[in-house]
């Protein structure tokens, strides 16, 4: 089912999560057991991230430097197809420009339209780590709103293959949301701008970036709405863990982190402490979210589901 529909028919706040495929070589089990606590709650959906390659330089003979490709988490539209299998429940595939070319991502499509699958959320990755701006693979798209564009004509039956029958795609696509803005943006006018376009150009919803501190989304939403971006807006969440990752949050995510978090977990006596200051601002951030009306609450895991359940114990 799209997951405009789990919205238009529910009457309460739905809950859904991210997962990340295993590194290559682990077994799918580690998603399973990473699924199973949440299965209680009853998610709508359960999103799984796409990995392109990284390269990394071998030292050959004479010193020559090898450039290698290598996958360290692939098998998002399998492990998809898995948990479709398994829970009957909803899999979403991330879709990235970076690394496909338009036949390729085509192609994925196709895969994904023969596997039942019914949304996808359309992305553009981040540049890969070699390189100091995002490059699209020759033939590939620079920006997620041609990716929409792409998935949308598919929608509307126009493959790049003209010759080809294509009467049956019908594909939800969610987008990228950015509360306190895309790191590459000037500002948060021109990132909304972005975004509008990508809802312009198809996108049936919208999936947003962590964030700390709920009045950043609700300026978010209303800035959305005054620009006229009406379709659902959800919010992303995930509960701090660990000491460490007040510095690297809004590093690798470019966002802030309130005063008072950070003062709570500054003076937490040990790492169990921060564990769970993190889940106690979780569950505030999320029933303060529920009560101004969200969609659903979406939960990004790590893999690690034991404090989002403590989580929705408390919020569902
Ligand atoms: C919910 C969510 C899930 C994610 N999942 C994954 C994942 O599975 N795999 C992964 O690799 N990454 C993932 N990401 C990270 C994402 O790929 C990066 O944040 C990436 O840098 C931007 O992707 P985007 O789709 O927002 O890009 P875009 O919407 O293309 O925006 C990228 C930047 O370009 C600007 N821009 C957009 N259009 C134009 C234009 N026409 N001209 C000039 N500038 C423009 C935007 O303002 C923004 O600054 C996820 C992010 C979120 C929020």
């Amino acid at each position: 089912m799209k997951v405009t529909d789990h919205i238009s028919k529910s009457k309460s706040t739905l809950f859904s999560f991210e997962i990340l495929p295993p590194i290559k070589g682990r077994s799918i089990n580690s998603i399973y057991e990473s699924i199973d606590p949440l299965i209680e709650f009853d998610p709508s959906f359960i999103n799984v991230t796409y990995h392109r390659e990284e390269f990394i330089y071998k030292t050959r003979e004479l010193g020559y430097l090898e450039k290698i490709s290598v996958r360290k988490r692939p098998g998002t539209v399998g492990i998809c197809s898995a948990i479709i299998n398994k829970y009957k429940i909803d899999a979403i595939p991330h879709l990235i420009c970076g690394g496909f070319t338009r036949e390729e991502t085509e192609n994925a499509l196709i895969d994904l339209q023969y596997l039942g699958i019914d949304n996808v959320l359309a992305l553009r990755g981040d540049p890969v780590k070699t390189e100091k701006e995002f490059i699209p693979k020759n033939g590939g798209h620079s920006y997620a709103v041609d990716l929409v564009k792409q998935i949308n004509n598919i929608n509307h039956g126009n493959l790049l293959d003209t010759e080809a029958p294509s009467d049956d795609f019908e594909f939800c696509i969610g987008v990228a949301g950015y509360p306190e803005k895309h790191i590459e943006s000037p500002n948060l006018e021109i990132d909304l701008l972005n975004l509008k376009s990508k809802v312009e150009a198809g996108a049936d919803y919208i999936v947003t970036q962590l964030f700390y501190d709920n009045s950043k989304f609700f300026n978010f939403k209303k800035r959305c709405k005054e620009m006229g971006i009406n379709v659902p807006i959800i919010p992303g969440l995930k509960p701090i863990s660990s000491l460490s990752q007040v510095k690297s949050i809004p590093k690798t995510f470019n966002i802030d982190l309130p005063f008072e978090l950070c003062d709570m977990l500054y003076n937490a006596k040990n790492e169990s402490e921060v564990n769970q200051i993190g889940i106690e601002w979780c569950i505030n951030q999320s029933k303060e979210l529920i009560k101004s009306g969200v969609p659903c609450l979406h939960y990004y895991t790590m893999g690690k589901s034991e404090s989002i359940k403590k989580i929705l114990k408390k919020v569902f």
